[in-house]
C-alpha cells in the first residue's frame, strides 16, 4: 500500500519552527518513501480559522518546497462527519450530555478533593428520556461525548516504540460540542480514514488522543493506521518554548529574515536525533538520508544560533550555478565573486555587502607606521592581466623585500583595500576589485 501522509494544521494562527515541524517530518517520509504527501486544513473551528492563515500556511510550505499531492478542507467535508457521528450513536458510542461547563468543573473540583482522579463520570448515561427532554425544554442543547470502553491501547509507534494509553483513566472525549461543531478529534479520524492515509505522524502531545482516536476507528471499522509521535521543542531554558518565542520564530519572520528554506527543512528534519544537522541542498538530498526512526523520543532543546550555523554552512556549499538567478536579480551576477564571497557568508543578503567592497566607494585605512609598506606595495603591483594568483606573486615579493610575513603583511594590505579588518580571502578579491581600484585604495583615495 502506497504510504499516505498527511499535514494537518488548524488555520488559527501562522506556523512555526514547533508546528511547523510535523510538516517537514510528514514530507521527508512520504517522499523517501515514494509516498503521497495530503495537506489538510484543519478548520472545523470558524470562529477562530481564518482565510489569511491559510494563505500563510499554503505560502511557507511553496516556500519550503513542500509540494503537497492533495489538498482538503475539513469545512467542505461536515456531512462526512455527520454521517460518522451516526454510526456512532447507532452503536451506542456517541451519548448526549447536557451538564454546563460550570457543572463540570464543580465536579472536577469535588472529585479532586476527595482524592479522585477528575475523570467525567458519565451520569449523562443515566439519564431517562424524560430527564432528557426535561434539560431540553429548558432550553439546554446537548454536547456529545464518545464512550470509551475501559482497556489499554496499545501500538508501536513509529517513534516512541511501545506505547500503551489507558483509557479507564480518560473522560470520554467530547466530540461535538453544543452548537453542534465538531471538535478536532472525530473529522480526524474520518478523513484519515477515508483518505486512506497510512501514517500519521504529529507531536507527542497528542499521544493521549491517539488512545482515544484508536478506540473511534475501531468502532468505526476501520484499519488502523500507523502513529508516529515526534516530541515537542523546548527553549533554551529547558522549558516550552513560550509564545513569544514562537512569536519570533514563525516561518514568516524566519523568511523576513533572509534564511535559506532549506536550512530551515535541514533543521527541522534533524532536530532531536543524534546526528548533527548538516546542511544539504535539496529536499531530494533530505529525503535519500531520512530515517524517522532515527528521530529520539526525549525533548529537544531549540537553538536560535542553530538556524544561523546550518544558513552559513549552506551557503558556503551553494554552487554559483543555483544562486545566478538571485546574484542577477541584484546586480550581482559574477561567478568569481560568487566564489570569492560565499564562505565569509551567513545571509544571502549579505552579499550585498561584498559586492560593494569591491564595487566601492571604500574608505581605505592606512595606519601612518603602514604608509611606507603600503606605498611600496603600491608600487611592487604586478602587472595585467589579473588572476587568482595575482595576490601570491605580489605578496610573495613584498615578503623577501619587506622581511614582513603574516599579520603584518597582509593586514595593512587588507585594511587600505577593503577598509575592513576582515572578509574574504583576499586572493579572490584582489582580482574582483581590480587594477584600476586597488591603485586607488593603496594610494588612500576611496
Ligand atoms: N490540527 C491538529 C493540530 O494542529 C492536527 C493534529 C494531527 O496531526 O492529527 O494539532
Amino acid at each position: 500500500m502506497t504510504v499516505t501522509v498527511r499535514f494537518a494544521p488548524s488555520p488559527t494562527g501562522k506556523l512555526h519552527i514547533g508546528n511547523g515541524r510535523p510538516a517537514v517530518l510528514n514530507w521527508l517520509y512520504a517522499k523517501s518513501q515514494g509516498g503521497t504527501f495530503i495537506l489538510r486544513l484543519d478548520d472545523t473551528d470558524r470562529e477562530r480559522s481564518t482565510e489569511e492563515y491559510a494563505d500563510g500556511i499554503l505560502e511557507d510550505l511553496a516556500w519550503l518546497g513542500l509540494t503537497h499531492d492533495a489538498l482538503h478542507r475539513q469545512s467542505e467535508r461536515f456531512e462526512r462527519y455527520d454521517a460518522a457521528a451516526q454510526r456512532l450513536k447507532q452503536a451506542g458510542r456517541l451519548y448526549p450530555c447536557y451538564e454546563t461547563p460550570d457543572e463540570l468543573d464543580r465536579k472536577r473540583k469535588r472529585q479532586l478533593a476527595r482524592g479522585l482522579p477528575p475523570v467525567y463520570d458519565r451520569a449523562a448515561l443515566d439519564l431517562t428520556d424524560e430527564e432528557r427532554e426535561k434539560l431540553e425544554a429548558e432550553g439546554r442543547r446537548p454536547h456529545w461525548r464518545f464512550k470509551l470502553e475501559p482497556e489499554t491501547v496499545e501500538w508501536d509507534d513509529l517513534i516512541l516504540g511501545s506505547v500503551r494509553v489507558d483509557c479507564k483513566s480518560l473522560s470520554d472525549p467530547v466530540l461535538i460540542r453544543e452548537d453542534g461543531t465538531y471538535l478536532y478529534t472525530l473529522p480526524s479520524v474520518v478523513d484519515d480514514m477515508e483518505m486512506n492515509v497510512t501514517d500519521v505522524i504529529r507531536g507527542d502531545d497528542h499521544t493521549t488522543n491517539t488512545g482515544a482516536q484508536i478506540q473511534i476507528f475501531n468502532a468505526l471499522e476501520a484499519r488502523l493506521p500507523r502513529f508516529g509521535h515526534h516530541s515537542m521543542l523546548i527553549g533554551p531554558d529547558g522549558k516550552p518554548l513560550s509564545k513569544r518565542m514562537l512569536g519570533d520564530y514563525t516561518l514568516e519572520a524566519i523568511r523576513a529574515m533572509g534564511v535559506e528554506p532549506m536550512a530551515v527543512n535541514c533543521m527541522l528534519a534533524l532536530l532531536g536525533t543524534a546526528e548533527a544537522a548538516e546542511p544539504l541542498l535539496s529536499l531530494d538530498e533530505l529525503a535519500k538520508g531520512f530515517d524517522i526512526a532515527k528521530l529520539g523520543r526525549g525533548q529537544i532543546r531549540f537553538e536560535a544560533q542553530e538556524i544561523e550555523r546550518l544558513n552559513a554552512g549552506l551557503l558556503h556549499k551553494t554552487p554559483y550555478e543555483a544562486v545566478k538567478t538571485r546574484l542577477a536579480e541584484r546586480g550581482m551576477d559574477s561567478p568569481e565573486f560568487w566564489e570569492a564571497v560565499r564562505p565569509n557568508l551567513t545571509l544571502f543578503d549579505g552579499a550585498a555587502e561584498w559586492w560593494h567592497v569591491i564595487e566601492g566607494p571604500v574608505e581605505p585605512v592606512i595606519e601612518p607606521e603602514d604608509a611606507d609598506f603600503v606605498a611600496e606595495a603600491l608600487a611592487a603591483l604586478p602587472g595585467e592581466p589579473w588572476d587568482g594568483s595575482t595576490w601570491k606573486s605580489w605578496t610573495d615579493t613584498l615578503k623577501s623585500s619587506t622581511g614582513r610575513k603574516g599579520k603584518a603583511l597582509f593586514m595593512p594590505l587588507r585594511l587600505a583595500l577593503t577598509g575592513l579588518r576582515h572578509g574574504p580571502e583576499l586572493a579572490n578579491l584582489l582580482p574582483l576589485i581590480g587594477p584600476e581600484r586597488a591603485k586607488a585604495r593603496l594610494s588612500g583615495k576611496t
